[in-house]
């Protein structure tokens, strides 16, 4: 299913003059960071829709004519960048003529979303005015609204344009995951195309320092809270943590398309660290590291395979780990910071290829 971003013209592509009319060349002026916004969000495979009120447009007060050339010119930069809008709709009517297809109504959008049937989970509004915000509950996707101090309904009120669009691609790669059990209680956040900040609360310490290793290598945002038997051992809280981490990298990849899906690194600090893992959508484990001390920090050390054996399995991803040196901290530290690159390589998209990488079709 595609997705899509049903974009406002004035105000937020090109600049909306006082009279809020765009009939003359002299008017036509873009937005900053509208192409490179704009080109963002067709690498990342969305589609590009324009739905615009127009007052009066047709009118003796707004003539058609006047709005076709500047209207034109617009859309012929934007194409000599590489950006196209697969539709345009536009309402002509003034609030007095209560049409059925002003913004905040769908009139304009209701044909095209029932022929195409958008992925409207993964979709978005950009406009500056509320009435853009309104449109995009009306429709069924998430808002964003350009301003720099309004209160707003839109998902993400972003200061500028591009902003806007950095957030979009963000928000279309994460997850958000809660599981529970008698044993233990969890919520996680992940932004794959983040910058790698975290905020990790599992009540063991060492673990939360590994988990902010994976985090902060990867430059994927993790949030996770969790409050595990820990009376009990760190067992529940550890091996739970891995499954619901593993299920949000899953529902985070989406379809998977355009990913390298393979990830290999082989890091070394006193110890050699050997990380290899495929996105391939089948759980497999190859776990040689062998730990000679019972516990690091609170984290007992038979735990790691567990982790990662979990992780393999909420994440369907296959893992290869090999490790080997002397100091017990620093190869399992090495281990964490070698996934963590390793996914970064693995989900990394050819912005030139959306293709699957597999000949099966699916992953
Ligand atoms: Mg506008």
């Amino acid at each position: 299913m595609k997705k899509v971003v049903f974009l406002d013209r004035d105000g937020t592509l090109i600049v909306e003059p006082p009279d809020e009319q765009i009939d003359s060349f002299e008017k036509l002026e873009l937005i900053p960071g509208v192409i490179q916004g704009l080109r963002l969000l067709i690498d990342r495979g969305f589609e590009l829709v324009m739905v615009s009120n127009q007052d009066a447009l047709g009118s003796a007060r707004y003539p058609l004519e006047a709005f076709e050339g500047p209207h034109n010119k617009l859309l012929g930069v934007l194409k000599g960048e590489g950006i196209s809008f697969s539709q345009i709709f536009i309402c002509p009517h003034t609030p007095a003529d209560n049409c059925g297809c002003r913004k905040p109504k769908t009139g304009l959008v209701d044909q095209y979303i029932k022929s195409n049937d958008p992925d409207l989970g993964r979709s978005f509004v950009v406009g500056d005015r509320e009435t853009d915000v309104q449109f995009g509950l009306n429709v069924g996707c998430k808002s964003v609204r350009l301003s720099d101090s309004a209160t707003s309904a839109a998902s993400y009120v972003a200061p500028d344009f591009l902003e806007a669009c950095r957030y979009m691609v963000r928000a279309d790669r994460s997850a958000h995951v809660e599981r529970s059990t008698n044993e233990t209680s969890i919520t996680v956040d992940v932004v794959l195309d983040g910058t790698g900040s975290f905020n990790i609360q599992t009540g063991v310490g060492f673990f939360d320092h590994m988990l902010a290793q994976l985090s902060k290598h990867s430059l994927i945002d993790i949030d996770l809270a969790v409050k595990g038997d820990l009376h009990v051992d760190e067992h529940h809280t550890v091996d739970d943590t891995a499954i619901a981490l593993g299920e949000a990298f899953h529902q985070a990849l989406g379809n998977k398309k355009g990913i390298e899906r393979y990830g290999f690194v082989l890091p070394m600090d006193d110890c050699l660290a050997t990380v290899a893992i495929d996105f391939g959508g089948r759980p497999w484990l190859v776990w040689d590291a062998e730990f000679k001390r019972e516990k690091i920090g609170e984290l007992p050390t038979e735990m790691f395979f567990h982790f990662f054996k979990s992780f393999s399995d909420g994440a369907r991803c296959n893992l290869n780990i090999k490790a080997e040196g002397a100091n017990e901290h620093h190869k399992i530290e090495a281990i964490f910071k070698a996934l963590s690159r390793a996914i970064r390589m693995a989900i990394r998209r050819d912005i030139n290829n959306s293709e699957l990488p597999s000949t099966k079709g699916m992953l």
